[in-house]
């Protein structure tokens, strides 16, 4: 019991800062597939999104997020995933 207090408080204190939904905080941004590079900002190095958990969005506009970045993907404005020859 108390070894977990003692890991809880620890986790709690590294990854704790801006919890705000960027898109709920602004409402003047506007999510658009077209956008590259805003979508950029939620897709990882190799191409993957970023979770809702890091990126701190809301389950509404990480929804609409997906869909803009598939659509996105679908016309080849951003990468499904990186290939690299292994
Ligand atoms: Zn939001």
């Amino acid at each position: 019991m108390a070894m977990n207090d003692k890991m809880n408080g620890k986790r709690k204190m590294t990854y704790h800062r801006r919890k705000l939904c960027r898109f709920c905080a602004d409402s003047s941004i506007i999510i658009d597939y077209k956008d590259v590079r805003m979508l950029r900002l939620y897709t990882t190095e190799r191409g993957k999104i970023v979770p809702r958990r890091i990126s701190g969005n809301c389950a509404k506009h990480q929804r609409i997020l997906t869909v803009a970045i598939n659509r996105a993907r679908n016309i080849a404005l951003l990468p499904f995933t990186t290939s690299t020859i292994r």
